[in-house]
C-alpha cells in the first residue's frame, strides 16, 4: 500500500520509525512526512531526520542508537 502526495510514492513506516514525531497517520496507515521511504532511509544506518532516535558513537566508535528525551530536543537546535 502506497500513498501518493505531490506526484511522490510514499510507503508506510517500517518498525524503527515507532515513536518519531514525523510519521503521521494517513488511512489507517502511518506515513513519514520527510521522507517517502522510510524503509531506504533505515538501510543506511539510523534516519537523519528521526525525532525519537539519535546516532552516537561510542569510545571505539560503534555506532549507538539513543532514544532522545523530549528535553534533549530543545537544545538540538544549535
Ligand atoms: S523521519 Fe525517519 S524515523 Fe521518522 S518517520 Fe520518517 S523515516 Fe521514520
Amino acid at each position: 500500500m502506497s500513498y501518493v502526495v505531490n506526484g511522490v510514492e510514499c510507503l508506510p513506516i517500517v518498525e524503527k520509525c515507532e515513536g518519531c514525531e514525523r510519521a503521521k497517520e494517513v488511512e489507517g496507515a502511518k506515513y513519514c512526512t520527510s521522507y517517502p521511504q522510510p524503509e531506504r532511509k533505515w538501510s543506511h544506518g539510523v534516519c537523519n531526520f528521526a525525532t525519537h532516535v539519535k546516532a552516537e558513537k561510542d569510545k571505539t566508535g560503534k555506532v549507538k542508537v539513543n532514544p532522545l528525551k523530549a528535553s534533549k530536543r530543545a537544545a538540538r537546535g544549535r
